[in-house]
């Protein structure tokens, strides 16, 4: 089956019932570089040992995948490397990319040119001495990596995703000249403004950076219309994929969503699918087309 995005896939002969899927579902060009660019790499360097730090994608099917092909995933620095290891997309720290250097590995930097963006965007506040908040989930990899790149050049560094974790820091923000924020790039536009909110109320002055990237922005303005008029939004993607899961959030708060990672999940939404009229289905940036497309054939299924 070929995609044809923004459109109706199947709709029945009283025309009563439409299945519809968005136009910015599955990979964005961040992830489809770093997939396409790695599997290169080993076609190109058949000898040669290729590794990701960390898996490549949220997608178990993309990662056994690229393990067949000879490219593996590597779980911790080892003490002495051989070969090619891979930054993926979301960038890392200046302090892991001098381990994997010093393990004697060469580099290839895949952080995703909006990732570096943010980077460089949160190392200009901190050494302009802004006192830096970065919008996100302190776990998340992404958000290490502009932390640690911050952190180089000043102390003032936090991590927030709600005013709640930076009222700790209330006295430090009243106290400082200014404050600089930057924001993972798969935030929700919300969480950004409930921080700028709070910090306008304690801050002398504030620099906003929006850097949620534009695909997240564009796949998340899209699935809001979409849901506007669908009794049913179908989210397909990773439960460890940030922009996945936040899509998902997004879209409970418009109509009944469910959040899937696969089409043997419908299973157990049966009832909930048969018995709405207008489903549309969306996916996360580490979606790949099979796991999309067969989401589309299970549904039309479950329908006929
Ligand atoms: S979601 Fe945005 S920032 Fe992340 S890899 Fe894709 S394009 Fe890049």
């Amino acid at each position: 089956m070929t995609l044809k995005n923004e459109q109706t896939i199947s709709q029945a002969a009283n025309q009563s019932k439409k299945i519809s899927l968005a136009k910015f579902a599955g990979f964005c060009y961040g992830v489809k570089r770093a997939v396409e660019t790695v599997k290169k790499l080993k076609a190109d360097n058949p000898d040669k040992n290729i590794f990701v730090l960390g898996e490549l994608i949220h997608n178990a099917h993309v990662i056994a995948e690229l393990e067949k092909l000879g490219i593996k995933t590597l779980y911790e620095i080892p003490e002495k490397g051989d070969g090619i290891c891979v930054i993926r997309s979301h960038g890392e720290s200046p302090e892991v990319i001098e381990k994997i250097r010093h393990a004697g590995f060469e580099i290839v930097d895949l952080t995703c040119p909006d990732v570096k963006k943010v980077q460089q965007k949160a190392v200009e506040l901190a050494k302009e001495d802004y006192f830096v908040v970065i919008v996100g989930k302190s776990e998340h990899p992404e958000v290490i990596a502009i932390k640690a790149n911050a952190k180089l050049w000043s102390e003032n560094v936090v991590v927030a995703v709600s005013p709640e974790q930076l009222k700790p820091y209330e006295k430090q923000i009243k106290a400082h000249k200014r404050v600089g924020v930057v924001v993972q790039t798969t935030q929700r536009i919300t969480t950004l403004n409930s921080v700028v909110e709070y910090l306008t109320s304690v801050a002398k002055e504030i620099h906003i950076a929006n850097t949620i990237c534009q695909s997240t922005s564009m796949r998340q303005s899209e699935a809001k219309e979409l849901a506007q008029n669908s009794d049913l939004m179908v989210v397909v993607g990773s439960k460890k994929s940030a922009n996945t899961t936040h899509l998902a959030e997004i879209l409970t708060d418009i109509t009944k969503t469910i959040h899937i990672e696969n089409a043997e999940e419908l299973e157990n939404y049966k009832d909930l699918t048969e018995n709405s009229k207008n489903i549309s289905i969306t996916a996360g940036a580490s979606t790949p087309q099979d796991v999309i497309e067969n989401v589309i054939k299970t549904l039309s299924v479950f329908r006929s």
